[in-house]
């Protein structure tokens, strides 16, 4: 048996197929056939559509008006009779009004950002944090935390649910949570040393951002204790963690979730498939639809995710559109767990951009530059309409070894991105290179889009 503690080793272990020396959190439910998971899935999703519709107005109303009763769900793909859920109807109740336990019940809460109108408002009960942890638990399990690590969290706390939700469980498996927060870094890499961490938590570019400024610190990040890293929040580009794990020397995964269905802990990144996510399948039923009709795409099709928490008794939420784009396969998976996976999400119906008439996602961008040697993983994207047609500028960011003071060389890079650009977008975008560290970072959700069209 390998220590999984020692720096590397869940890497190693991994990449060597020794996937039996990762911990699995919940066997009995991680690694079940697909018919047991299937009956779990049915008999959670008729006690939760009864205890929805007796106990909230607004799904009463929708069921009574579709001619749906509780007791017309009597296999899985009876899920289709119910009504959908998406942020409209969740801000139109604001605060309480699809919450289905009263409020003395209620133990924690948390709300989206509503960077329009209200937020979106969602409450726990005991038994919901335990879901909560329990899910948590499992994904930070399979990035190979262990209960004798030290967890600083460089999220932000606050009303988001990533900070919190990730914190609690960690708490749970045993791990000692250094709640550092987001913002100042020179301070957070000093906690690293003074504290000995050894699990990171944030955002993959603020993980990006700590690991320059260690660099420019003289930080040795191969010598250091951190040996994990778990992200979230922003959707992570393979290219810029594959670059985070190698300049850091620690091994990162990231998870899925969102407030409305819960927050962070939905689904996460195996060490076997580094571009699929495991869903607890016991907490939530997905389906994928086409996000146009809303009918069923074919087995293992891209099309939009829809959740139904299982086990939700604060606020049971029935088809919730998520508005991400991704597909879903059920072979078992070469770490042992036969729980569903989907595809990392990587666009979202509504980031689509339209380029004079041409659909773009900023996730094809990303997969362009990652396939080009000498830029990095940073870059953005600016649309205008300033001359009357779509005019798409896509800002890349150089590396040092890449950067020349030649014109007619950086020319010529220059039209090469854009010729690759071009092949894949099917429309034509200008390049702007932009020199080393010349992409503004953030400290949260990282903005790659800056639509100015009018
Ligand atoms: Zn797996």
């Amino acid at each position: 048996m390998i220590d999984i503690t020692e720096k590397g080793a869940a890497l190693r272990a991994a990449s060597e197929g020794r996937f039996n020396e990762l911990p699995v959190h919940n066997p009995d439910v991680e690694c079940c056939s697909r018919e047991r998971i299937r009956a779990i899935q049915l008999e959670k999703l008729i006690a939760q559509v009864e205890w929805t519709y007796e106990r909230v107005a607004w799904y009463r109303d929708q069921m009574d008006e579709m001619g749906v009763k509780p007791s017309d769900i009597k296999c899985l793909e009876d899920v289709r009779k119910l009504p959908f859920t998406d942020k409209h109807a969740l801000r139109k109740t604001f605060p309480y009004g699809m919450f289905a336990v009263p409020l003395d019940e209620v133990v924690e809460l948390h709300s989206s950002s509503g960077t329009t109108g209200k937020p979106i408002v969602v409450g726990y009960n005991r038994h919901d944090m335990d879901v909560w942890n329990d899910c948590i638990m499992r994904l930070v399990q399979m990035a190979g935390v262990v209960p004798t690590d030290r967890v600083q969290m460089a999220f932000g706390y606050g009303m988001f649910t990533g900070g919190f939700g990730l914190h609690y469980g960690l708490q749970r498996l045993g791990c000692m949570m250094i709640p550092a927060g987001s913002g100042n870094t020179e301070r957070q890499i000093q906690m690293i040393q003074d504290y000995g961490t050894t699990v990171l938590v944030a955002t993959p570019s603020y993980a990006m951002h700590i690991c320059e400024v260690g660099e420019k610190m003289g930080y040795d990040w191969e010598t250091s204790t951190l040996r994990v890293g778990l992200f979230g929040g922003e959707p992570c580009p393979p290219g810029l963690k594959a670059e985070i794990e190698s300049r850091m020397h620690i091994v990162c995964t990231d998870n899925y979730g969102l407030t409305e269905v819960m927050g962070p802990g939905v689904s996460g990144e195996c060490l076997a498939e580094r571009d699929m996510q495991h869903i607890a399948e016991d907490h939530f039923l997905w389906e994928v639809v086409d996000p146009e009709t809303g009918e069923p795409v074919a087995d293992g099709e891209m099309g939009e995710l829809v959740l139904t928490p299982l086990d939700k008794q604060a606020i049971p939420v029935l088809r919730y559109r998520t508005h991400d784009l991704t597909r879903v396969v059920t072979e078992p998976c070469r770490c042992g767990r036969t729980s569903a996976r989907m595809q990392k999400v990587r666009s979202r119906c509504d980031d689509m951009l339209i380029i004079r008439g041409t659909n773009v996602f900023p996730s094809q961008v990303e997969d362009v530059l990652s396939s080009i040697d000498g830029v990095t993983p940073h870059y953005r994207i600016v649309v205008d309409n300033e001359t009357g047609l779509d005019r798409m500028v896509v800002h890349v960011e150089l590396k040092p070894e890449a950067f020349s003071d030649s014109f007619e060389e950086m020319d010529k890079f220059r039209k090469h991105i854009e010729k690759e650009l071009k092949n894949v977008l099917l429309v034509a975008s200008k390049v702007k290179l932009v020199e080393p560290g010349g992409i503004e970072r953030s400290f949260g959700k990282t903005k790659h889009v800056q639509d100015l069209r009018k």
